[in-house]
């Protein structure tokens, strides 16, 4: 197993003195289940290249393996890719090794320590699993330009297709030390399997080479789950800790652990179907309860249909950021009559909320506790009653297709519950009949044929303002339900 890095910043050979490792030795170094060797190919002013060759030991790794882990007994402990792709045990050599290069530390240069200094980083097996393209994912979010060529399985007989083994190149202008903290979490996360079990304080491992890069990468959450060999309750415990490391201005505090790398797409998406439901149903006031930190209520501003946009959150932190986000110092003064953002509880009767045409409630409605749902059922469908409720929520079934979820099994830790498209079809329908509303019900976002769309989303319709005991009953009014674009479950 090997990984090189070159650098042309001169004198290249500083290289040396950040890596605590002089040009003119090889060095070796004990390796869990071998040795590590560093060594420098090249190493002149111009270019310098140091290498870390790890030299496993296959027997002293099948001792290992009978030893501690129990699931690789047998021919997987002789016969496996270990010695030659790069993986988990490159990632704990290079921790090892380069403790001190990988903490940014370097008393000789440390000016060069903290200096962008351009690199290209070699490694020629890297797992991929047979999605080569995560490496680019996982990579090219740092600000690496990833080169990878995926080796056929065996150069004489093509048609036996792909090796599941890229050779990698990265070429990049980064700290030296986040290059290899970044090294140091990814390679594991491409090894199908670490050959450690996950410990708790590989949390705070993660943590410490991720800080500054992890908590705001797209493939966070994967990455995590996939160092924490998916062990929920660790994977849990790191994102909790990374979404309290994402600056405030960049997401909303409920919804930092939101799921997937396509999260943006979906909120987007999510919003765009919320307000073409708003708009279709004619209403000109409309209030966003639980607005978080105000996307819709920037998107329904944007629209001049909306003459008049409101936004309640029970959040101040929420609200605050709505504000800023929506650049309300910058407003004309006739956008800014059109918006109130204001702090109201939604499971109390709020008088202010009275009169609005339409109401919106997305994902809100899952993190409010179960007990105390009927209150805000009661709040807006009873008291607030605007002709329109636009209701969205995560399709718990749609879970089946996620990579990480929380220990409770929910792609949020403030999520309560997570409803299937029944139990969400159940609950709409005991509204209806209560409060004397009609529903309908749509999917959005990515649609699994099985599991159905990634959220649901219903649209309730006020049938009389008040109740009206002299007014004639519709037949079948107490069903109640819709089927415009019914999903599963809607009409049972
Ligand atoms: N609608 C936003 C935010 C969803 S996160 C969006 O789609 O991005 C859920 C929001 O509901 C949070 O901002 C939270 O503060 C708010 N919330 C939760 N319980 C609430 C309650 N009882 N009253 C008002 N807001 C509440």
């Amino acid at each position: 197993m090997l990984v090189t890095v070159t650098t042309t910043h001169r004198p290249a050979t500083d290289l040396g003195f950040l890596l605590h490792k002089h040009p003119d030795r090889v060095q070796s170094f004990p390796a869990p289940a071998g040795t590590a060797h560093v060594f420098y190919p090249q190493a002149q002013e111009s270019v310098c290249t140091a290498a870390l060759l790890l030299e496993i030991d296959p027997i002293a790794l099948a001792r290992r393996a009978a030893r501690g882990d129990r699931r690789d007994l047998g021919l997987g402990s002789y016969v496996n890719d270990r010695p030659y792709a790069a993986s988990s045990m490159v990632a704990v050599a290079l921790g090892s090794v380069f403790a001190t290069a990988m903490r940014g530390r370097c008393d000789a240069r440390p000016e060069l320590a903290d200096t962008a200094i351009p690199l290209v980083i070699e490694v020629p097996a890297v797992p991929t699993r047979g999605d080569a393209g995560l490496i680019h994912r996982l990579f090219e979010p740092l600000g690496w330009q990833v080169d990878t060529v995926v080796e056929p399985l065996d150069a004489e007989f093509p048609g036996w297709g792909d090796s599941p083994y890229a050779r990698l190149r990265l070429t990049g202008t980064l700290r030296l030390a986040d290059a290899l903290n970044q090294l140091y979490v990814l390679l594991p996360v491409l090894d199908a399997g670490k050959h450690y079990w996950v410990a708790e304080q590989e949390v705070d491992k993660l943590l410490r080479a991720g800080a500054g890069w992890l908590a705001a990468h797209p493939e966070r959450d994967l990455i995590t789950a996939r160092y924490l060999a998916h062990r929920g309750d660790y994977v849990a415990s790191a994102l909790g800790r990374l979404a309290a490391e994402v600056p405030e201005e960049n997401v909303a505090p409920d919804t930092v652990a939101e799921q997937r790398p396509a999260r943006g797409t979906a909120a987007r998406e999510r919003r765009a179907a919320v307000v073409e439901a708003l708009r279709a149903s004619g209403a000109s006031s409309v209030v966003d309860l639980g607005c978080g930190n105000g996307e819709l209520v920037a998107d329904l501003l944007a629209d001049p249909t909306f003459t008049e946009v409101t936004g309640v959150d029970v959040s101040m932190r929420s609200l605050r950021i709505a504000e800023k986000r929506i650049g309300v110092e910058r407003l004309s003064d006739s956008q800014r009559s059109r918006l109130t953002l204001r702090q109201s509880a939604l499971t109390y009767l709020d008088d202010e909320l009275l009169g609005y045409d339409a109401a919106a409630l997305v994902e809100v409605v899952e993190h409010v506790d179960p007990a105390r749902l009927p209150a805000l059922e009661r709040a807006v469908f009873g008291h607030a009653r605007p002709g329109t409720v636009v209701v969205t929520t995560p399709n718990r079934e749609h879970n089946a297709s996620f990579e990480t979820l929380t220990p409770a099994g929910f792609r949020h830790t403030d999520h309560r519950f997570e409803w299937t498209r029944g139990e969400f079809a159940a609950w709409a329908r005991q509204i209806c009949r209560r409060y004397r509303y009609r529903v309908r019900f749509e999917g959005v976002g990515a649609t699994h044929p099985e599991f159905g769309p990634l959220t649901q989303l219903a649209v309730f319709n006020r049938q009389e303002s008040e109740v009206d005991p002299a007014a004639p009953r519709a037949a079948g009014q107490d069903t109640a339900v819709d089927h415009a674009s019914a999903s599963e479950g809607a009409g049972a």
